[in-house]
């Protein structure tokens, strides 16, 4: 078992939204990289390279958890916004934080029925706010907003046959810029990628995205290997101080689209009631907050190609639990650290359902 964490470096272009053909813009707005494309990328190269045919079992039967990459803005890894985040369009320095999670009366009572956006920021502008649109960061208790670098390339279609302009096929792509970096986690349950290379990942180069083959997408990984005991122990003390100062609420924050898969069908449930955590109902019958929906898809390691199109609640969607028993809170703690890693719910290993606690609240409490 290898918990990595990698960094990826964009070297060319990187193509994650959707091809735009003609004038017809249809660009799926990704905040970061999916885990799909990165774990397309480092499996097509271990099969190209390495002529590996076990390659193709990881996408029936996964066994290695992609997180999802987010970009890094001066050594902090970004994350998504959320509903609880709030934007004035006057204020300078932009995102402030709703009082629910700056009082902890306020988040015990928090329903989203009686809840009402703010009207004014809390410089007074009236007026002024809407939802939080770029990824954040969160430096000194505070949050600024990132945005990705991007930028629009245009292409001619060529007909191969005539050799000659396409009438009409005009292609534009939406593109990472050379330069940046994106942060995530690797698990290998099973020591697949080691196994699978001849040796312990290093640096590696790694076409990812759309593209590949006019040059898109090269992009340098470099793979850290983390010790997984003492990343868990670590991990698991950052929550625990978290839940004791919600006064044993916890928030989850999604970092991929939320699916899950149970015996009635597609659902947006994560249970967590046998591992001691009940939902906090924040709507309704729903402990929830969703940010908004998110495509999910999925692509061929052969092809490149996408193969399935899931629809599922977006990244920044706040989950809302109670501990059921807080003498137990060490226990519930280190299991919370080890979903992290693993995945919250099924199905697992294909770039659902990963969350992290939402450990900001011990510092804006
Ligand atoms: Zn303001």
């Amino acid at each position: 078992m290898s918990l990595y964490r990698i960094k990826i470096k964009v070297i060319s272009p990187l193509q994650i939204s959707d091809l735009t053909i003609g004038n017809v813009l249809k660009q799926s707005e990704t905040f970061y990289l999916q885990p799909s494309t990165i774990k397309g990328g480092i499996l097509s190269k271990i099969y190209r390279e390495q002529k590996v045919k076990e390659v193709c079992e990881e996408s029936k039967e996964a066994s290695i958890n992609f997180h999802p990459a987010y970009p890094v803005d001066d050594g902090i890894v970004s994350r998504p916004p959320h509903f609880l985040l709030h934007d004035c369009k006057i204020c300078e320095d932009g995102i402030y934080v709703n009082e629910v999670l700056q009082n902890k009366e306020l988040l015990k009572e928090f329903n989203f029925k009686k809840f009402n956006i703010p009207y004014k920021c809390p410089s007074g502008h009236l007026f002024a706010i809407s939802p939080v649109k770029s990824l954040v960061i969160f430096k000194n208790s505070k949050y600024k907003k990132f945005s990705i670098k991007k930028m629009q390339l245009e292409s001619i279609g060529m007909n191969r046959a005539l050799g000659q302009t396409e009438l009409g096929m005009i292609y534009s792509y939406v593109t990472i810029n050379p330069g940046m970096i994106f942060e995530g986690l690797i698990y290998d349950s099973k020591d697949k990628i080691e196994k699978w290379l001849g040796y312990k990942p290093k640096n590696e180069e790694v076409r990812m995205g759309r593209g590949i083959s006019r040059g898109m997408g090269i992009t340098e990984v470099e793979f850290k290997e983390i010790d997984y005991e003492k990343y868990i122990e670590e991990r698991a003390n950052e929550i625990k101080e978290a839940i004791s100062k919600a006064d044993g609420i916890i928030l989850l924050r999604a970092l991929t689209p939320i699916l899950t898969i149970n015996k009635t069908g597609f659902s947006y449930d994560i249970d967590l009631s046998e591992y001691g955590l009940y939902p906090m109902k924040v709507f309704n019958e729903v402990n929830y907050l969703a940010y908004t929906i998110e495509v999910f898809k999925g692509y061929s390691v052969y092809t490149n190609l996408p193969r399935v199109e899931v629809r599922g609640l977006s990244s920044g969607t706040l989950y809302f639990y109670k501990i059921k028993d807080e003498t137990k809170i060490d226990e519930v703690s280190k299991l919370l650290s080890e979903f992290e890693v693993k995945g919250f719910s099924s199905p697992f290993n294909v770039g659902l359902n990963i969350m992290e606690v939402y450990t900001d609240i011990g510092k804006l409490l």
